[in-house]
């Protein structure tokens, strides 16, 4: 259509914090600036220095319901709560076509110092486990056949089985020191997690002249980062 020659602005959808912070440096590795003060504005739509890309700041559990839905283009979600969301969308609701290695940490449980979880495991005793993931922890222990009850919290899991609301957690780790603060000990790893880029499905194929160049070079960016890091 030659009244449209525009090509349309993509959308990225990030939360504050780590992922905005580590997702910028690579923004910036596929030549794409973000003004500095960005994460410390209250703005919510931050242009970059690409006209043909925006991004909006949302809650790190909003940025797959954001990109499902197509309010945003892609974004960046970790695997935690990307996995958290394909449980109730399905898995094939967004691409992820790339794992940007940021925001590594672990999913665990975890117990209170003292608490033989292993015993506990073996006798079949019913568990109760506190947790924001609920969705990762109910197939966990549905794998291994323990009877859990979960308990959904929004925050402060560690609280939990230091005041008898839980005999465990399910959780983010990644040095252990808030576990440690806690009396709190790992007691068994679920699995690695870091941040994926996932991207809409229709605009990856309605958007696909503007995004698949803007994958690419973010793709030759984390590959780059991964060289540097290796030598
Ligand atoms: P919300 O409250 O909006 O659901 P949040 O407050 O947990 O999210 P963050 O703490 O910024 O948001 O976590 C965002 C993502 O960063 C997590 O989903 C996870 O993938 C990653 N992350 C969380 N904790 C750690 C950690 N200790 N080390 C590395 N990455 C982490
Ligand atoms: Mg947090």
């Amino acid at each position: 259509d030659s009244s449209d020659p525009q090509p349309p602005m993509l959308t990225l959808a990030l939360s504050k914090g780590r992922i905005f912070a580590d997702t910028v440096p690579l923004l910036a590795a596929a030549g794409i600036e973000v003004a500095a003060d960005a994460d410390s504005s209250r703005k919510l739509i931050i242009p970059t220095g690409d006209p043909g890309l925006r991004l909006i700041i949302v809650r790190a559990t909003d940025v797959p319901t954001y990109v499902q839905y197509g309010a945003a283009d892609f974004g960046v979600a970790g695997s935690d709560v990307l996995d958290e969301h394909l449980a109730q969308a399905g898995d094939h609701a967004l691409y992820q076509p790339i794992d940007l290695g940021i925001g590594r940490c672990r999913m665990s449980v975890a117990a209170r110092v003292g608490f033989d979880y292993e015993q506990a495991i073996r006798r079949g005793s019913r568990l109760r486990i506190a947790t924001k993931f609920t969705a990762i922890a109910r197939e966990h222990f549905a794998r291994k056949g323990v009877h859990a009850e979960l308990v959904k919290l929004y925050g402060s899991m560690e609280l939990a089985p230091l005041v008898g609301l839980a005999d465990a957690i399910v959780d983010l780790v990644s040095t252990g020191s808030t576990l440690r603060a806690n009396q709190l000990v790992e007691v068994e790893q679920i699995g690695e997690v870091s941040s994926r880029l996932i991207v809409n499905q229709a605009s990856m194929k309605t958007r696909a002249e503007a995004l698949e160049p803007l994958l690419r070079r973010l793709a030759a960016a984390v590959a780059q980062r991964d060289r540097e890091a290796k030598s």
